[in-house]
């Protein structure tokens, strides 16, 4: 089932295309995360499905709804997804518990906050004003109002910066178990790794325009990518790109007597990928 369907999306500020064609399809339960450089377009398309920002072309379907719908349809829209923005909250004069609480009431099937505040690992800081948290301790809030409404839908923006690696850790595993229980989630993240351990797919998006969607292990051909096999010959570093990284070793154990000096077998990282694809692009955009 889809939630998200996006055709022929198309937004501009005065001469620059920021979303200059885009489609999407995103199925229900799906983790889809969307990557790019600064700029790329991704929030400006993502707050497009949010309903924040209007379109200048396209069509656009958002849990069966039109995102740009007004009245007590955007209302009935609103309920149903989560939104964690790239800024974090505001400073308030309100604690972890009562912020969550507040919030908690303004959505038909809000959760128990002491669930969610355990959840996004705030249970220290419950009693604590807002303003008295750290930056990713704000930024788990921010998680933590995102989820409150039992979403169907979370957007989550860039949702781990300032996150300790710890942190962003049970932010994985929390995102996981959100996904084990059917909620669709759309991220954007200039995180790799975040994007690897968690996505089903990912588009790469620069210049307003999509460049691939596949999943992480395939992505621009990962999958059938060349193993890089490394290693130390008369202290010089030697280096071998192969279909075949196990024949290599086999040759090498029979070139070294015991242990092969300073050998690794490596792949491309999907950051390796990715940042071939973005220079690939913006090369034929010159
Ligand atoms: P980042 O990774 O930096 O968050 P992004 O992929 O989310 O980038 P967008 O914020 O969607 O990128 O911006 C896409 C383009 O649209 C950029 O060139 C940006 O300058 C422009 N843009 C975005 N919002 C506005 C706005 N409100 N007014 C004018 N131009 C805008």
């Amino acid at each position: 089932m889809s939630v998200i369907e996006v055709r022929g999306l198309r937004k501009s500020y005065g001469q620059n295309d920021a979303v200059a064609g885009v489609d999407l399809s995103i199925t229900q339960g799906e983790i889809f995360a969307l990557l790019g450089p600064n700029g790329a377009g991704k929030t400006t398309t993502v707050e497009i499905l949010e309903g924040f920002r209007t379109r200048d072309g396209g069509d656009v379907s958002v849990l069966g709804i039109d995102p740009e719908i007004k009245g007590l349809q955007a209302r009935t829209f609103r309920d149903r997804i989560g939104i964690v923005l790239q800024s974090t909250s505001d400073a308030g004069d309100l604690t972890v518990r009562e912020t969550l609480t507040h919030f908690s009431g303004y959505y038909t099937n809000g959760r128990d906050p002491e669930e969610v505040i355990e959840a996004v690992g705030l249970s220290e800081k419950a009693g604590e004003l807002i303003r008295s948290l750290s930056g990713g301790q704000r930024r788990r809030l921010d998680v933590g109002l995102g989820i409150i409404g039992s979403p169907e839908l979370l957007f989550l923006d860039e949702p781990t910066t300032g996150f300790d690696p710890e942190a962003r850790r049970a932010f994985w595993a929390l995102i996981g178990s959100l996904r084990d229980a059917g909620t669709t989630i759309l991220l954007t993240t200039h995180y790799l790794d975040e994007a690897e351990a968690l996505a089903d797919r990912v588009a790469v998006i620069n210049r307003g325009k999509i460049l691939e969607v596949s999943t992480p292990a395939e992505l621009g051909g990962r999958a059938n990518s060349l193993a890089r096999v490394q290693w130390e010959f008369n202290g010089v570093m030697q280096e071998e790109m192969t279909a075949e990284p196990t024949a290599v070793v086999n040759r090498l154990i029979e070139q070294f007597s015991g242990e092969i000096p300073k050998l690794s077998v490596s792949r491309q990282t999907l950051e390796d990928i990715y940042l071939s694809m973005v220079e690939i692009s913006e090369g034929g955009a010159k």
